[in-house]
């Protein structure tokens, strides 16, 4: 493999799908039985909130059930021993990165960890009138009151399909400057991170995708490699490393 410096990983639901977190898109279309559109968008939240809700709090208490599996793992080992830039990117609402090893925050920079959630986090809720993030572990009933302003208007911390996903200037900065783009686990039906590739091809960077099938964006690649996340990304994180 060439000499990398810089590296943005871009990781999506197929990561977590071995530990047993389902996908999104899988034969059915449907997260978990769910619709995208009555679970994800923001008309859901107001058409019945209650059901939104609901079907957060089913996904940040499954949580608990479920553990990382080699693919995380073999990301943290990456995170630790990486020593050029690293930016792992991830569309899952799930804490698996984390509870790897990864994204620990680093003395270096902002302060700011590797692994940045574009989408949002389960255990994390958002106060709709002031903004205001805070860490959640509990279930999230409607109406509860947002320590910040008072408004009854804490909801799950999860980006819905037409809202603007986290930190796009962090991710935009660490694209111009990337080699190596690697996407992992991620349809490639969901913008703006199915552009990713496209951002990082343009600035010149070598592409690579790993994934159960090939996805919607494939042929945007320089290199594909088709197979389950716990045997692909360890096997590529030890070629990165060198061993
Ligand atoms: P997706 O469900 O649309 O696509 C998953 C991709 O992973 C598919 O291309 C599939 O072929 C691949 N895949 C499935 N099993 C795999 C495996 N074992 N190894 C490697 N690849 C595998 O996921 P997406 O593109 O991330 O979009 C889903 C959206 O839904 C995200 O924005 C996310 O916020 C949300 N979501 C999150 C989670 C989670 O946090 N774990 C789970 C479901 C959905
Ligand atoms: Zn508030």
């Amino acid at each position: 493999m060439p000499e990398f410096q810089n590296i943005v990983i871009l990781t999506g639901a197929g990561v977590s799908a071995e530990s047993g977190l389902a996908t999104f898109r899988g034969p059915d279309g449907l997260w978990e039985g769910h619709r995208v559109e009555d679970v994800c968008t923001p008309e859901a939240l107001a058409r019945d909130a209650a059901l939104v809700h609901r079907f957060y709090d089913e996904r940040r208490a499954r949580l608990a059930e479920v553990r990382p599996n080699a693919a995380h793992e073999a990301l943290a080992r990456l995170d630790a021993e990486w020593r050029g830039e690293l930016l792992i990117v991830t569309q899952n609402v799930d804490d698996l990165h984390e509870r790897a090893g990864a994204g620990a925050a680093t003395d270096a920079g902002d302060g700011a960890g590797r692994v940045l959630h574009m989408h949002g986090a389960l255990q994390s809720a958002l106060c709709a009138r002031c903004g205001e993030r805070r860490p959640w572990a509990e279930s999230l009933p409607t109406g509860r009151i947002c320590p910040a302003c008072a408004a009854p208007a804490l909801r799950p911390d999860i980006v819905f399909f037409g809202e603007i996903p986290y930190e796009m200037d962090r991710i935009e900065r660490a694209l111009a400057d990337v080699d190596l783009f690697v996407s992992i686990g991620t349809s490639g039906a969901v913008y703006p991170a199915a552009g990713f590739v496209r951002t990082a091809r343009h600035h010149g960077a070598h592409t690579v995708e790993l994934n159960l099938d090939p996805s919607a964006g494939s042929f945007l690649f320089h290199e594909s490699r088709m197979g389950a996340a716990s045997e692909l990304v360890p096997a590529f994180v030890a070629q990165l490393l060198g061993g």
